[in-house]
């Protein structure tokens, strides 16, 4: 065991935590020493697998387009529950970012005179995403990473887990991690942390994301009694790949695919005439399941018992979807031998991105289950709840919100920690001692296989958290979860060694799962209401008079405290959602 000190810990390598290390290492000239923590290399953080582009209004005036008319969409597609000064922040900022990103290198697609090409997204009234082919994510994380490489006072520790965070007092004091090299603990400490943990829609089976995408900062924070806001709302996206539930990015309804279902219908101008296939997830989701239920989806054997539409790709031409969608073809070709220039994809609505996660105000600062700020304490990306996204995102809204409160916070973080605060070191070592025996226990316990526990756990939210949620059903998730809780109590790590311990950090990720399902199937039990991406068949209809606020849980003994917070609208008066 051993203690790193730092002046700030960024925790999360991906677009919100690297480009926050890139601020805090600027603001502060070099001369504060940054921790940046990941799970994984750093550039295998899922930001990495981002495909169809980043939102900006970089052309004002083009296609109509203007600032305004991006925060008028992104409130929209919130459903009105995104905090609107917040969405202003995000509209405002999100060009100068985009064009950061090109001066550090980032090969936006380009038209023939050099000028920076726009696709359209889904909910966006106009083309307004910039994109580098379907491998935005790729383009924009290595371009981070090779700018931070030149920075001295960044420290980057790979392949550490962070398992607890030092919060005592309301105040930061670091984070204990295990380093997968070795399985020695450590704590890495700090006066400021950002926490950029990413999203937790791997509690889900069939997923877009990755499997380190088990919302690990979040739950961490919840641990230690911080609030979490708005969980209950988990976005579909509609177009996962059968079986395997990878990414057919929306960039290819973007640039013109439709869905049809067992007929060979375009069932879409049934559901949303005008924006048809480019209307907001939430409601294209809801519209293909509807599709399945009454009989129009297909089977195939060879893709297992889901059932699924088709994706038609065929009349975009190889030239247009070998330069556009290049990531797309490799995918449905490698993955199931289909072309998309030539064969119609099998997909189906997916989990796929979290809304909810740790409440922050709006400069990112963590909030206490009282609401108080935590001193020195932020969380940038997916796994910050700023609510720019309210009930549901819109697609390339992510990227530009993980760099704008990257940027944020690591100012803020640089800010902080320039005044060197001084740390409590008795408590890091209590913490440290205490952390190193809790492993050790779970290291030696015999009990229950946690890949049951996961699988179960994958089962019970794919099955009753739906795109659509009824209250039997959730309640039925309410009590398998909590069979699964105390199955957990007796987990067993198999592998008792040292060394790259993948069993332990699987079992580690499974206890953070199951402490997320639980809040997000309490807080989808409780609201009453259909908003978003939350859809209660009992409650069809969003209601404003007693629901447009948000959802606060935080952790109250072994129970879940739900309180509320109120939504601030600025410019967009609420309004009936119509595409
Ligand atoms: C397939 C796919 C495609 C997408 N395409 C787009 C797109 O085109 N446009 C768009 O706007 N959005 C897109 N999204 C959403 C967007 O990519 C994500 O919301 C965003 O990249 C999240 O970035 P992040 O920095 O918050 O976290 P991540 O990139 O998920 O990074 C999380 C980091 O935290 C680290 N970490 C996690 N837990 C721990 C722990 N316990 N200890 C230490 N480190 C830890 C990980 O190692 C990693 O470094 C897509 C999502 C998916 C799944």
């Amino acid at each position: 065991m051993e203690v790193l000190k730092h002046d700030i810990v960024i925790l999360g390598s991906g677009l919100a935590g690297m480009r926050a290390a890139l601020q805090a290492a600027k603001a502060s000239d070099g001369k504060l020493s940054i921790a940046l923590v990941s799970k994984l290399h750093a550039m295998r953080s899922h930001s990495v697998s981002a495909e169809g582009g980043i939102s900006g209004v970089l052309y004002p005036g083009q296609d109509n387009d203007s600032v305004a008319l991006h925060g008028y969409d992104t409130a929209k597609g919130s459903d009105f529950l995104g905090d609107q000064d917040a969405i202003e922040i995000l509209i405002n900022h999100a060009p100068e970012e985009i064009k950061l990103f090109d001066h550090l290198g980032v090969p936006w697609n380009r038209d023939q005179k050099g000028k920076v090409t726009l696709r359209a997204f889904g909910g966006m009234s106009v083309p307004r995403t910039v994109f580098a082919a379907d491998k935005t994510g790729f383009f924009m994380l290595n371009t981070l990473y090779d700018n931070l490489l030149s920075f001295p006072s960044v420290k980057i520790y790979h392949e550490h887990i962070a398992t607890k965070l030092l919060i005592k007092d309301n105040k930061f004091n670091g984070i204990i991690a295990i380093d997968m090299a070795t399985g020695e603990l450590r704590a890495i400490t700090g006066s400021s942390g950002i926490i950029a943990t990413g999203g937790f829609a791997r509690t889900y089976g069939f997923t877009t994301t990755a499997y380190s995408s088990t919302g690990d900062g979040i739950a961490l924070a919840y641990n230690e009694g911080l609030s979490l806001k708005d969980m209950e709302f988990v976005q579909f996206h509609p177009t996962g790949l059968i079986p395997s539930g990878i990414l057919i990015t929306e960039a290819a309804r973007g640039e013109g695919a439709y869905l049809l279902n067992s007929r060979g219908e375009r069932f879409m101008s049934n559901y949303v005439k005008k924006m048809m296939e480019l209307a907001p997830r939430d409601i294209v989701s809801r519209s293909m399941v509807t599709e399945i239920e009454a009989g129009r989806g297909l089977t195939d054997k060879r893709y297992g018992d889901l059932e699924f539409l088709h994706l038609d790709m065929r009349h975009l031409g190889e030239a247009k979807i070998d330069e556009r969608l290049p990531m797309i073809k490799e995918i449905s070709m490698k993955m199931i031998g289909l072309d998309p220039a030539h064969d119609l994809i099998p997909v189906r609505p997916v989990a796929h991105f979290t809304m909810g996660g740790i409440n922050t105000n709006i400069d990112g600062n963590v909030l206490s289950r009282t609401g108080k700020p935590v001193s020195g304490l932020w969380a940038a990306g997916e796994c910050g709840c700023v609510s720019v996204h309210g009930s549901n995102r819109l697609g390339s809204n992510s990227l530009s919100q993980c760099v704008i409160w990257g940027k944020i916070t690591g100012n803020l973080a640089a800010q902080n920690a320039a005044k060197k605060k001084a740390l409590d070191n008795a408590f890091i070592n209590k913490s440290l001692s205490g952390e190193d025996e809790k492993i050790g226990l779970m290291l030696s316990a015999e009990g229950t296989n946690p890949y049951e526990i996961r699988r179960a756990l994958w089962r019970t939210m794919d099955e009753h958290v739906g795109a659509y949620r009824e209250a039997k059903s959730l309640m039925q998730a309410q009590k398998k979860i909590a069979d699964l809780m105390k199955k957990y109590k007796r987990v067993a790590v198999m592998d008792k060694s040292m060394v790259y311990n993948t069993n332990l950090r699987d079992t580690i990720e499974i206890g953070n799962m199951l402490n997320l399902a639980s809040v997000v199937v309490e807080c989808a039990l409780n609201r009453k209401e259909s908003r978003g991406a939350h859809a209660r068949r009992e409650y069809p209809v969003r209601n404003d008079k007693q629901w447009m606020k948000h959802t606060v849980a935080a952790k109250s003994g072994d129970k879940i405290k739900i309180t509320y917070s109120p939504v601030k609208i600025t410019k967009w008066k609420p309004e009936e959602r119509k595409y």
